[in-house]
């Protein structure tokens, strides 16, 4: 018998619309990396249902794929812009391109001359983007071919009082003063610190599934997974790998049927809970690859199965246990659950 991760369309809906409302120009989508983990054959429609008209992706194959389960109409932008080989599926999956630099800028108007593109800015964060003196030189270039875009991307709105919002900002305010273009610059984080980082169009992507910093996300992924088998543990036994978890007094340990292989990652053992009804259950000694140990120790009945994501804990207090964050809890979400979708 399988975990179950039950996902909430209809939370979605809600935290696209809650972020829409805060936000002061339209209101993208980020479905890279398939949703988060969520599944974009599922989550991009319904947004688009929702009101959503632009959808951002990392790179084309994603793009394409995107293309196919939304249809034509709504745009689709890639962050990672042009890349070698990427023309074919640009064109053929009516992509637009974030170019990042001269290099692209060139292979862009070589290959698909009068194709839709924007242009992404570095600010600060020097992970994608023109660098300023890269754009000072191919500023006039570019605006005559007609971007669609200009958008930069905030490396610390996850920490708002954090001095490089600021800095980002005048940044980005400078390299683009005086262009008659649409301009982003905001994620989840950069709505939340208000109408001064809004522009044009932001790009929410984490807030939309429910995790920080939208403090106020619905929660959207449910993960239940089944018990397999319990027993009695006497002081002194050990539970799982390496023995790293002994007991001290007589303890009932469930065996629960997912482990690191289905992104439970193995690095939160010590730290980590899960919930069987009401009551917080601890996990016991190492994460396996299929398997985890949980102390059931008084809980009556028996639980059949416990609950790692929903109410009780959210993908931020279990990326707390892991020392991560709740984006890499929700991509590394296994193949191996049964997915079920409710709303929508
Ligand atoms: C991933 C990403 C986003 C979405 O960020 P969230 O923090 O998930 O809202 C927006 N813009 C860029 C450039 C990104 O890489």
């Amino acid at each position: 018998m399988q975990p179950t991760l039950t996902i909430d369309l209809d939370a979605i809906r809600g935290n696209w619309r809650n972020l829409a409302r805060q936000n002061g120009g339209e209101t993208a989508a980020v479905v890279k990396a398939n949703a988060y983990g969520l599944g974009a054959d599922r989550v991009a429609p319904a947004l688009a249902e929702e009101g959503a008209r632009h959808f951002f992706v990392a790179i084309a194959e994603e793009g394409a794929a995107l293309r196919r389960i939304l249809g034509p109409g709504p745009t689709i932008s890639v962050f990672s812009g042009h890349m070698p080989g990427d023309a074919e599926l640009i064109a053929s999956a009516d992509l637009v391109p974030m170019i990042n630099s001269i290099d692209q800028m060139l292979r862009h108007v070589e290959a698909l001359p009068g194709h839709p593109f924007g242009v992404q800015l570095d600010s600060g964060m020097n992970r994608l983007g023109m660098e300023p003196a890269e754009w000072g030189a191919l500023r006039d270039i570019a605006l005559a071919q007609n971007p669609v875009l200009v958008m930069s991307h905030l490396a610390c709105s996850d920490e708002p009082q954090h001095g490089m919002n600021d800095f980002q900002l005048r940044t980005f305010a400078e390299l683009t003063h005086g262009l008659d273009v649409p301009l982003s610059l905001s994620a989840t984080g950069g709505i939340l610190m208000g109408p001064d980082y809004h522009f044009d169009l932001s790009r929410p992507g984490i807030g939309l599934y429910g995790g920080l910093p939208f403090i106020d996300a619905q929660p959207v992924a449910y993960l239940d997974i089944p018990v397999i088998q319990v027993r009695e543990v006497a002081p002194g036994e050990s539970v799982g790998y390496g023995n790293t978890w002994i007991a001290r007094r007589p303890t009932r340990v469930a065996t629960i049927a997912a482990g690191y292989a289905d992104g439970v990652l193995r690095g939160m053992g010590p730290k980590a809970y899960v919930y069987a009804g009401e009551t917080r259950c601890k996990v016991l000694g190492r994460i396996s690859m299929d398997l985890i140990g949980v102390d059931v120790t008084g809980i009556e009945p028996v639980p059949d199965h416990v609950e790692l994501l929903g109410r009780h804990q959210s993908i931020d207090t279990l990326a707390d246990a892991a020392g991560t964050i709740g984006y890499e809890i929700l991509t590394a979400l296994g193949a191996r659950y049964a997915r079920r979708y409710t709303g929508g």
